[in-house]
């Protein structure tokens, strides 16, 4: 199968992962239905020519983004923190006030209505699992439509497309690039944001491997996707370099991609990927066995997709006690795979754990400090990946 993004032909196999959930940031009403969810096989390869990764057996039948799906990471402060600080970057390098800012994959719409309200813009935001509602409030508006993109209805001359978090998700994303085109005003500019998957490799951080993910990002796949249709592109890195955000200005001619090609450094992470994967699993994997064996409870904090994996791969042999996340709306649902009942936080309160292993290192003072305001003492362990 030839690169998504560049066509080249002779993929390298890369990293393996058998039987994990087909949807990682659905959960269930029941316990019953979380161990129903199909389980599938995802095996990455790379392209030898622009580095991206790609799963060559992802299948979209069985995936619905629908209204179950989601994971919003707006409960976190840092995770705020993060989404105010490209809000204000945008205000700062583009005049937006009364233009019409296009979100795809709006979410909540948090982050658009951050946008329009710091800028002045119109914004109109499409999810499949979005609130539908209209609101007036500021100097622009804010539509969210629910559905699927594109539109079947209208056409909208978006001087800015944000697309955060979706680009992973489409297998083909020459077509997606192309769908997004007939959205975008002459002069419009696109924003994407990816988890980065030079952060990835070189963390070794198998919790980003998930099967809605059929793509990951490194700087030059991604720059190269753009730069191939005529785009002027700038990258940086976001969130503690787990993200990779590109700014995509539409120019008349078609560059070839001049982004930096991919450093010895990433071409060594990616190679020895696989390797370094085995063993991080089977090292998760003896620790769960061993804290069971000396009768210690652990809890997973964290129940996005990092999360989900992490139960689903460690749970052969060993059993973690507890799942725990601050998001409200996941209280009293259930995991995909192993079926697990995510708690608040204050439950550890009366079902005390010997450790909390938090599922993204960059939350790690964030969970102590939260524990600590509640009272709770136990080892908190950040793990990598
Ligand atoms: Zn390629």
């Amino acid at each position: 199968m030839s690169c998504p993004v560049c066509g080249a032909t002779g993929a390298s196999p890369l990293f393996r992962l058998d039987r994990v959930p087909a949807l990682c940031n659905s959960l269930f009403d029941s316990a019953g239905d979380a161990g129903e969810v199909p389980l599938v096989d995802i095996d990455l390869v790379a392209c030898p020519s622009c580095g991206l990764i790609w799963n060559r057996l992802f299948e979209a039948t069985g995936i619905d983004y629908g209204a179950d799906y989601g994971n919003p990471l707006e409960c976190s402060a840092i995770f705020r923190e993060h989404r105010d600080r490209l809000v204000e970057r945008l205000a700062r390098e583009l005049a937006l006030e009364g233009k019409t800012v296009l979100e795809v994959g709006c979410g909540d719409g948090a982050f658009l209505r951050a946008l329009c309200r710091a800028t002045g813009a119109d914004g109109v935001g499409v999810d499949p699992s979005c609130v539908p509602q209209v609101e007036n409030r500021g100097p622009g508006t804010i539509r969210l439509i629910r559905g699927e993109y594109p539109l079947r209805s209208e056409s909208i001359a978006a001087d800015l497309i944000c697309c955060r978090h979706v680009l992973e998700h489409m297998p083909n994303p020459r077509e997606f690039l192309e769908t997004l085109e007939n959205d975008l005003a002459p002069h419009g500019r696109i924003l994407i944001e990816v988890p980065n998957a030079e952060h990835m490799l070189e963390v070794c951080s198998i919790g980003d491997v998930i099967h809605e993910h059929c793509l990951y990002f490194a700087r030059f796949p991604l720059a190269a996707l753009f730069e191939s249709r005529g785009y002027r592109v700038e990258l940086s890195e976001g969130f503690g370099r787990q993200f990779l955000v590109l700014a995509a200005e539409r120019i008349r001619s078609r560059e070839e991609a001049r982004s930096a090609a991919p450093t010895p450094e990433l071409i060594e992470a990616t190679s020895s990927f696989g390797a370094r994967a085995k063993e991080r699993l089977r090292g998760w994997r003896q620790r769960v066995a061993d804290a069971n064996r000396a009768g210690q409870h652990l809890a997973v904090w964290g129940i996005g997709s990092k999360g989900v994996t992490f139960l689903n791969l460690v749970n052969d042999g060993g059993r973690i006690a507890e799942a725990v996340d601050i998001n409200p709306d996941k209280e009293g649902r259930f995991v995909p795979g192993t079926g697990h009942e995510v708690r608040s936080p204050r439950w550890l309160r009366e079902h005390p754990v010997d450790t909390v292993l938090v599922m993204n290192q960059r939350y790690v003072g964030e969970v102590e400090a939260e524990l600590r305001s509640l009272g709770v003492s136990c080892a908190v362990d950040g793990v990598l990946g």
